[in-house]
């Protein structure tokens, strides 16, 4: 008699019929050995209830049939099927590891991103088509500088690899694209080119399309490769800084096809977001801002990449120091400068009245007048506060500017403080947008 069939055998003998029938109905003998005898049943209620309440059975059973104590285990066939999908989902994830047709970054992942009103749209697209390849077709995403588009591009990459390793998928700058192709021509190897952008992918992203903006060449041949993706049902990726029409010198046939899947826009963070973020990347770095700093941080930057380096820079700041408000304005300087300045043909006094006026639907000559409006005072107040705090302006200079004396310049940039260290929003978004503005207009001079 097999050794299994002995267990059950004596097994049985110790057990009134009743609690066989009860109990025993999906017993059976799995695996013998030297050192382990294991037993299965139907689920883990059964597997519990046998372990308590037969444990001498079981005991003196294994005793009478090997001659000696053998340790027993009893499985649920649940759990350990469970364990063998498992086991064969690993092996297949291990057997198709896919072949890498490009580097992600492991940091950019979905899970590293903050999402926030500003992002939500890019970021639901892209989980989506990373989900379900070649459901939006194409997916075109724009925005922005330091924004994190190319963090979602990355992210998609990343989980595609974690979760469908048989889908290949291939990340490139639309540069990229370009020197690949002038090589390939330049080696008679266009052949081998097409092959590799057409048959032998599944997913493609292109970053920074607008890098192809009047190189007719390339984009013809980008064309190609679309169409024929498209025909395939392959999932395309697009990324740019403007929308699809706004890419000049682009051949329509193009601008049409990125229009004619999904077209999501990644927006400017509002300042409330970019606070958010700022303190996001700081509890990263183990830091805790206070909302003045988050505030400071989030004032002097206008996109997520900056925000991310002068945290950075203040997590390494802070290492001797610790955070206060002096290492937050050091970060900030070091990061972005002395921040906005007034730059063009017009006077400073002139270029600020200008961007000051259209933030508080008012007339410029009206600031350094007489007239009297709650509108007026406040625009007058926000203006003075933020020519001392971000235009770097003597109180006197200030009051030259506005036609008030000194002591009314000091006591405006106090309540403009005040105001702000109490979480006044409406106070906060104005000065947000003067920001904006100001450094819109000398980025333009500047370039
Ligand atoms: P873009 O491609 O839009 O110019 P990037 O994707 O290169 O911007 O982002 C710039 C930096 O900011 C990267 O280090 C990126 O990880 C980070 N970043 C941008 N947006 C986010 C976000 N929402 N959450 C986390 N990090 C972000
Ligand atoms: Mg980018």
């Amino acid at each position: 008699m097999e050794k299994s069939e002995e267990i059950i055998k004596v097994l049985k003998s110790k057990l009134s019929k009743k609690s066989w029938e009860m109990w025993f109905g999906t017993f059976s003998v799995k695996n013998v050995s030297e050192t382990l005898i294991t037993f299965s049943v139907g689920n883990i209620f059964i597997k519990d209830w046998l372990n308590q309440k037969y444990h001498k059975q079981f005991k003196e059973t294994i005793k009478e049939v090997f001659g000696r104590d053998v340790p027993y285990v009893i499985e649920d066939e649940l759990a350990s099927e469970e364990a063998t999908k498992e086991k064969k989902k690993t092996e297949r994830l291990i057997r198709k590891r896919p072949v890498v047709y490009s580097e992600f970054n492991k940091e950019y992942t979905f899970e590293n991103f903050v999402v926030g009103p500003f992002n939500e749209e890019a970021y639901d697209g892209t989980l989506e088509v990373a989900k379900d390849p070649g459901k939006m077709n194409p997916f075109f995403v724009y925005g922005g500088v330091g924004l994190g588009k190319t963090h979602l591009l990355h992210a998609m990459g990343n989980y595609l690899i974690q979760n469908s390793p048989d889908v290949r998928v291939m990340y490139v700058t639309a540069e990229k694209f370009m020197n690949d192709l002038v090589m390939a021509i330049r080696n008679n190897s266009t052949q081998e080119f097409r092959k590799n952008f057409r048959e032998k992918i599944d997913v493609l992203i292109i970053d920074d399309i607008q890098f192809l903006m009047g190189k007719n060449g390339i984009q013809s041949e980008l064309f190609h490769t679309l169409n024929h993706l498209l025909d395939h049902s392959k999932q395309i990726v697009l990324c740019s800084d403007r929308t699809p029409t706004q890419l000049s010198e682009f051949q329509p046939r193009l601008v049409s096809r990125f229009q004619m899947g999904l077209v999501v826009k990644v927006y400017d963070p509002d300042i409330e977001t970019a606070m958010q973020i700022a303190r996001t990347f700081a509890q990263r770095n183990g830091l805790l801002l206070s909302n003045e700093m988050a505030r400071e941080i989030a004032l002097s930057s206008d996109n997520v990449r900056t925000i991310k380096g002068i945290v950075t820079k203040l997590a390494f700041k802070s290492m001797k120091s610790g955070v206060n408000a002096d290492t937050v304005a050091n970060a900030v300087r070091d990061v972005v400068g002395k921040g906005v300045s007034l730059k063009g043909p017009a006077s400073e006094k002139e270029a600020f009245f200008q961007v000051l006026s259209g933030v508080f639907d008012v007339l410029p000559a009206e600031l350094d007048a007489k007239i009297r409006t709650a509108n007026l005072s406040r625009a007058r107040q926000i203006g003075m506060y933020f020519a001392r705090k971000y235009l770097h302006k003597t109180f006197s200079e200030i009051g030259t500017w506005f036609a008030r004396d000194h002591s009314s310049v000091v006591y405006s940039c106090k309540k403009v403080e005040e105001s702000l260290r109490k979480g006044n929003s409406k106070v906060r978004e104005k000065v947000f947008l003067l920001q904006k503005l100001l450094r819109k207009q000398s980025g333009e001079s500047a370039g």
